[in-house]
């Protein structure tokens, strides 16, 4: 069929389809950026739209990457959207505004949208050096020596599946979760009678049973959350339902699994707001955990 086309039919039609193709791409964006809303990737045992898009959608880590910054920066700025579709935002360049916006909050950022518009990579990389107010963010490269690694892939069976860079945080996060305990202790004294107070007993306890790994249970495949970074207790029961903070009620979880049960229990409104309030740290390898999935069900104590 193709073959039988003039010249002038070829191309009229290669526009025409290339148009289509960007329609179809902001769709494709508009249902990832909902997904990520209702935080639904959960449900399939994934813990972050990142996975799912690799997992399930079977796109490439690249692909995956492009895509979850595009949906974070439309958050950002909402204008984006058109851009993309519209022909005049490439989606590379898109993605690259979710990290400008996180490092120059000060900015316009509808202005900056408009700058880059219609602009190639190349350019739109420039343009946006030059309207930063902060220095790029900070890379370190380590070379670790020999015994460091050796002593690093000793711990690999009980960091199982997680890279080095995750063992890595997950000891930082240790050690940053022991500080805190020891605090609590200097505060235990003088113990609040605030319900959701948890001591450090408690703690003690869920971190032994939880072996530094989400607890969430996807609803749907009755598998246990893989994350093993940005874990925080949480009451199970919520205080304001009648639960406490003993140990049975307490369960960690990860950032995506905790969104993820507060949009099951309040809506996706309230944790919009919730949201805008309280992002969770980033890493280079932030996709892969930032949202890491919340949850619903939870691990039987001692399961
Ligand atoms: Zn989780």
């Amino acid at each position: 069929m193709i073959n039988t086309l003039s010249d002038r039919e070829l191309i009229v039609q290669v526009v025409k389809k290339v148009q289509e193709e960007k329609l179809i791409v902001t769709e494709v964006l508009n249902y990832l950026e909902e997904i990520d809303r209702r935080k639904v990737f959960i449900d399939y045992g994934v813990p972050s739209l990142f996975k799912f898009c690799t997992r399930i959608l079977k796109y490439s880590d690249c692909e995956a990457a492009i895509r979850v910054k595009v949906v974070r920066a439309f958050k950002a700025a909402p204008i984006i959207k058109e851009k993309i579709k519209d022909g005049s935002l490439k989606l590379t360049t898109a993605a690259s505004l979710y990290s400008f916006f996180k490092n120059n909050k000060k900015q316009n950022k509808e202005d900056v949208v408009k700058k880059i518009c219609g602009k190639s990579t190349k350019q739109a990389k420039d343009i946006l050096n030059l309207l930063a107010d902060n220095p790029l963010p900070r890379l370190l490269n380590i070379t670790l020596p020999e015994h460091l690694l050796r002593k690093l892939e000793s711990l690999s069976s009980d960091f199982e599946g997680c890279s080095e860079l995750e063992i890595i945080e997950s000891l930082i996060d240790r050690h940053i979760e022991q500080n805190k305990q020891a605090k609590d202790k200097r505060r235990s004294n003088k113990q609040s009678k605030n319900q959701r107070y948890i001591t450090r007993v408690v703690k003690e306890h869920v971190d032994k049973r939880a072996q530094n790994r989400c607890e969430g249970i996807s609803p749907i495949s009755g598998k246990r959350c893989e994350s093993r970074t940005n874990l925080q207790y949480e009451h199970v029961r919520p205080i304001s339902k009648g639960g406490d903070s003993s140990k049975e009620n307490i369960r960690k979880l990860c950032f995506g699994c905790n969104a993820r049960a507060g949009v099951k229990a309040l809506g996706v409104q309230k944790m919009l707001q919730r949201d805008s309030v309280k992002l969770p740290k980033s890493t280079n390898y932030y996709l892969e955990d930032t949202n890491a999935g919340p949850q619903y069900s939870f691990i039987a104590p001692g399961g």
